[in-house]
């Protein structure tokens, strides 16, 4: 973002009444991930002229590369009740409840939208119930998209091709209904009138300033802060967190804060841990991904500086909490202890796959993982010991400490229970065959969950709860997880937070 102020640009700051537009429509969506589309769909489709605009050459955001799960609910009051212990009191009642509402009508919806694309959501549930023992929990669940050409269509994004899917739907809807679309224009700041309501913004498109005027509402749809180290740095607690998506910078919530917005949730994040290089920018996932599958072994054990283990390495969410026990900051050698932390496995786990999987949105890179790790090993991101004495000396830890922190990991895996982390016992598995091996493991960050707090009409709110006039967010720019993030709910959010705030930035009379 560039620092200066509307009044460099336009010599008319906090007076947009008087200012000079190049563009004009009614609503002008920021961010062409699921959130911004679903956004733009709803606006047009209650009536508003939209206007949907994306930094990036390419659309698709996170939303793309991501998993494509979708929560829904069987039952609204146990979806709330769910969402109210997951949120443990960070995010206000009327919003979860209009959430959990929503939620009972996903997979209809869902349904309706997919038409366009051929396809329809699969039948088949993701596990029966929410990742946490919580009253409602078998009230929720997930589902996905059935496979479909939808990758082809988007070669720049490598990912899960969930995401594709579901984007795909997302995307075919914009274009069936003609919503004009301009890439590679990031917006840079929002013209406010004299009263502090939103009348539109600046954007940059093709190398010029633009003035776009939003005659009823600006839907921020930009996405989180993943890639802003400022504001990483900030907010949260473990440094350094490598993203997995480039384009998102907190852009949006820097525009909302500068028109006043108030902040919540900003040190939540979806996160895990996972492998970085400096030849890559983005970090690269594990292959454990999503909803814990108890019975999947997996094959390494996580060890901090010291050698000794410290984790569950399969937590319940492995891809959202599995980076918080990372976050330790050791007082008494001032210092973070398990960043990076190390994974070791053996010859039996190395035969077993592949273990990352690289996700990019960016036609910039390309990055592959292959099939049996060996053209990792062989660029040194994996490093290989014939005994783990040799492993040791390869990190610089005591190799005692580590022989017996491993030899302790296989008399657990022998009497099948994990007494020191309770990691499930079928994701056990002992490190007993020569050669072994050892990758560093960093916190990396999915998507964060903080940003302008919003209400139940996703209008976004300035620190004292009153509404910015014109102003609202949906998606991961804002989102109401604030505590434990609901599996597969970030992007039944962004759909139930652009449908919220499409809708309702469409019913506003234009301001002229
Ligand atoms: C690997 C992975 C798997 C995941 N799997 C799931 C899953 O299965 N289910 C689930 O619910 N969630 C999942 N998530 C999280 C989920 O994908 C994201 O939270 C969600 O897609 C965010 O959508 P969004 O539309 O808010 O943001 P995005 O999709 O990131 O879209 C924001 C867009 O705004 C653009 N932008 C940024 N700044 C500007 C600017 N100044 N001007 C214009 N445009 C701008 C960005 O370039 C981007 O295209 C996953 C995340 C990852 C990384």
């Amino acid at each position: 973002m560039e620092l200066i102020t509307e009044k460099e640009f336009f010599g008319m700051a906090n007076n947009g009444e008087k200012q000079h537009w190049d563009k004009e429509v009614d609503v002008v969506v920021v961010g062409y991930g699921a959130a911004g589309g679903i956004s733009a769909i709803t606006a047009h489709d209650a009536g508003a002229q939209v206007l949907l605009i994306e930094k990036m050459p390419h659309p698709g955001g996170i939303s793309i590369l991501s998993g494509g799960g979708v929560a829904f609910a069987h039952n609204a009051e146990g979806a709330f009740q769910y969402l109210k212990r997951t949120c443990n009191g960070t995010t206000p009642d009327d919003i979860l409840r209009k959430m959990a509402e929503e939620m009972v009508g996903m997979i209809d919806w869902v349904t309706e939208l997919a038409k366009v694309s051929g396809t329809e959501p699969s039948k088949t549930e993701t596990r029966g119930h929410g990742t946490y023992p919580f009253p409602g929990t078998n009230d929720i669940d997930s589902i996905k998209l059935k496979d479909f050409q939808a990758y082809s269509e988007f070669p720049w994004a490598k990912g899960l091709r969930g995401g594709a899917r579901l984007f795909k739907v997302v995307y075919d809807n914009v274009n069936a209904r003609k919503i004009e679309v301009l890439l590679s224009t990031p917006a840079k700041h929002l013209i406010t009138g004299s009263q502090g309501e939103v009348l539109g913004l600046s954007a940059e498109h093709d190398g010029k300033v633009t003035a776009i005027k939003a005659k009823k509402g600006v839907i921020l749809a930009c996405g989180g802060y993943e890639n802003d180290e400022a504001m990483k740095l900030q907010y949260f607690q473990a440094q350094p967190v490598y993203p997995v998506y480039l384009g998102n910078t907190g852009d949006g919530i820097k525009m909302a804060q500068k028109a006043g917005a108030g902040l919540w949730h900003m040190w939540h994040f979806h996160g895990g841990y996972g492998f970085k290089y400096p030849e890559l920018p983005f970090a690269i996932r594990h292959v454990w991904a999503g909803p814990r599958n108890e019975k999947r072994r997996m094959i390494w054990i996580a060890v901090d500086r010291f050698g000794k283990r410290f984790m569950d390495e399969y937590p319940p969410a492995p891809q959202d909490t599995g980076t918080r026990a990372l976050e330790f900051y050791d007082a008494d050698i001032q210092d973070y202890p398990r960043i990076p932390c190390y994974l070791i496995f053996d010859e039996e786990g190395r035969k077993l796959g592949p273990i990352g999987i690289p996700i990019v949105n960016d036609e910039r890179y390309d990055a592959k993982w292959s099939e049996d790790n060996f053209a990792e090993i062989n660029k040194g991101w994996i490093k290989k010991g014939n005994s783990l004495e040799e492993i040791a000396g390869q990190i610089d830890v005591n190799p005692k400490v580590l022989k017996a922190t491993v030899e302790r990991w296989n008399s657990l895996c022998d009497g099948g229970e994990d007494k020191d982390h309770r990691r499930p016992p079928k994701t056990m598995m002992p490190i007993a065959n020569a050669p072994f091996y050892v990758v560093e493991a960093w916190p990396i960050v999915n998507n964060t969950q903080g940003g302008p707090e919003h209400d139940a009409k996703q209008r976004v709110l300035d620190p004292m709860k009153n509404p910015i006039p014109r102003l609202y967010v949906a998606g991961e720019i804002s989102s109401i997880y604030g505590h434990l993030y609901l599996e597969a709910g970030n992007i039944t959010e962004c759909f139930i937070a652009g449908k919220i705030a499409g809708s309702h930035a469409a019913q506003q009379l234009p301001w002229d």
